[in-house]
């Protein structure tokens, strides 16, 4: 392979990270090859051992390279309060906007039929198990008010119908879904405080 087609991989392979447009990735690529190797290296290296290791934690789904995440393993945390969330990016936005001390679940998506994600690609069958552990007395629906959000939180209250657990939401208005990490501290920790039975 000539080097104009290595070059020319890296380029395309850096142009797949989201916000990287072609004169960002072919800048970035120049940086690293004239600058800066190491740091390359080392981004090369860091960036394949996270693609082999981290996996998804067996409780709560989010990103771990253990097979229970730092959060379902602390003692710390209040077993009484569960908060499912879309992402794994959204755990780190409450975690930072508001004081909860609970625990949480990881969709990973939303239902959307169509896209061929139903309850099993977003573990609702591992989510209804926890329905009925019984230290559980809150689980806090953080989804997204979308048509596929509003159809994933009301399947997901059917789940919990059979259980004694208060199901809540947190207030509207707030965009959801990947997208907590945009939203300012405050507005998130002022949605969370006023969530809503449901
Ligand atoms: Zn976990």
């Amino acid at each position: 392979m000539s080097d104009a087609g290595l070059l020319n991989q890296l380029i395309e392979s850096l142009r797949r990270l989201p916000g990287l447009g072609p004169k960002s990735a072919q800048r970035m690529a120049f940086h690293l090859l004239e600058r800066d190797r190491d740091a390359g290296r080392e981004l090369a290296r860091v960036m394949a051992a996270a693609m082999e290791r981290i996996g998804r934690c067996e409780r709560c789904r989010t990103l771990t390279e253990h097979a229970r995440c730092a959060l379902c393993s602390s003692a710390r945390r209040d077993p009484s309060l569960l908060c499912i969330v879309e992402q794994p990016s959204d755990i780190v936005a409450i975690e930072q906007a508001t004081d909860y001390a609970g625990l949480y679940f990881v969709l990973g998506g939303r239902l959307s039929p169509l896209d061929g994600i139903g309850p099993e690609e977003l573990g609702l069958d591992r989510l209804a198990a926890r329905f009925h552990e019984p230290e559980l007395e809150e689980a806090i629906l953080a989804i997204s008010p979308t048509v596929e959000g509003l159809a994933t939180a009301h399947y997901i209250g059917e789940l919990a119908r059979d259980s004694r657990l208060r199901l809540s939401r947190i207030a509207h208005g707030v965009p959801l879904g990947g997208e907590l990490e945009f939203v300012d501290g405050g507005t998130l920790a002022h949605a969370f405080a006023g969530r809503q039975g449901l």
